[in-house]
């Protein structure tokens, strides 16, 4: 049945069915880092409850899964209050509807803006905090508003820098990853260990990271590109782009394959390039992330409970083998 043709009464209750289904998906996800479902089968289910959402207004509740980032954080790990709130993106699956983002935004504003292109790392968020250069705190995004104090497990990674080059306060945010060779090796021990195999280098991650032995941690070979600055004033850029160098000053790693888009052609060919070259890359990249490259403008759009209005996901179409969801009829 088309979500048009429902009553309220049916719609609620195939919302109720659809909000079940991924909870306990996004639990096994982000909770266990055991997926038992593709993220293409996760992303059609979820964008069915938007379309239902959509269709009927009125029946979106406040803990919906639209409604929310990730899921809750592991019992064993001091909890971390997100000052600033980390935030998930919004997502799109074609050009078309990548178009249809940047019209919308161009729409919006009257003078002409930038984008900056960057890889979407597949990993997991984290946050980390500095107090005069020396590195304090680092956590999970958790639900977004409470994260995970994770500090012991992330400094073992070498990406990460203990210390600035400079003594200042500031909070970074960005994606901790396993490189694919450090994943393909991970299994294979676990396999002649007799132990089950992280489903993808995403899983591996979070599984490395939410250790309470950081000594496991340290054997993981973890990596990390820092993206975005939480709480500093006193950045010399005003750009995305720029902020990915100060940070690169600073002492992170950044990932450097980012690029300036004037236009849709430029960041269409972004997304081509890294659509073919994506396999050839030494770690999981599952889409493009386009971000408005003005840090003013970046503020003055601001977000909604969920995401930023100034960026969106644009997510690489599921492999052949993945399964799909979207022909499901409705029967309620
Ligand atoms: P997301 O992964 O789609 O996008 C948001 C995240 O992208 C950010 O939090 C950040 O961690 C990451 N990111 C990577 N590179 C980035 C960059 N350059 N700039 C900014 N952010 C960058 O959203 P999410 O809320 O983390 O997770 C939802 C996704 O997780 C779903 O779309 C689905 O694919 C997957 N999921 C799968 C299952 C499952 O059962 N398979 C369950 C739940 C969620």
């Amino acid at each position: 049945m088309a979500f048009e043709d429902m009553t309220e009464q049916q719609a609620e209750s195939a919302a109720r069915e659809l909000r079940e289904k991924l909870n306990k998906w996004a639990d096994e996800y982000y909770t266990y880092d055991s997926p038992s479902v593709e993220d293409s089968v996760y992303d059609q289910t979820y964008q069915q409850l938007v379309d239902l959402e959509t269709t009927f207004p009125q029946i979106v509740t406040p803990d919906s899964p639209t409604q929310k980032v990730g899921d809750h954080t592991l019992p064993g790990f001091t909890k971390v209050p997100h000052e600033i709130p980390m935030l998930s993106l919004g997502d799109v699956f074609s050009i078309e509807e990548l178009k249809a983002f940047a019209d919308r935004l161009s729409d919006s504003e009257s003078v002409p803006f930038e984008y900056n292109c960057e890889l979407k790392i597949d990993g997991l968020a984290i946050s980390l905090r500095y107090e005069d250069g020396i590195l304090v705190q680092g956590a999970t995004r958790g639900n977004g508003q409470i994260g995970e104090d994770i500090t012991r497990n992330l400094k073992t990674i070498k990406s990460i820098p203990q210390r600035l080059s400079r003594p200042i306060n500031i909070e970074v945010r960005g994606e901790c990853y396993m490189p694919k060779e450090s994943f393909v090796e991970l299994n294979q021990q676990r396999q002649v260990e007799g132990v089950a195999p992280f489903a993808n280098p995403r899983n591996a991650a979070a599984g490395s990271l939410r250790q309470l032995d950081s000594r496991v941690t340290a054997h993981r070979k973890l990596s990390t590109f820092m993206y975005n600055v939480a709480n500093y004033d006193d950045l010399e850029s005003d750009t995305q782009s720029g902020m990915l160098e100060e940070l690169k000053k600073l002492g992170f790693t950044i990932n450097s394959d980012y690029q300036v888009a004037h236009n849709m052609d430029d960041i269409d060919q972004y997304v081509e390039r890294y659509t073919k070259q994506r396999d050839t890359l030494a770690y999981g990249i599952d889409g493009i992330v386009i971000k408005v490259n003005s840090l003013p403008l970046q503020r003055s759009l601001g977000a909604t409970v969920k995401v930023p209005r100034w960026a969106i996901a644009y997510k690489f179409p599921p492999e052949e083998a993945e399964t799909t969801v979207r022909d499901i009829e409705w029967t309620v």
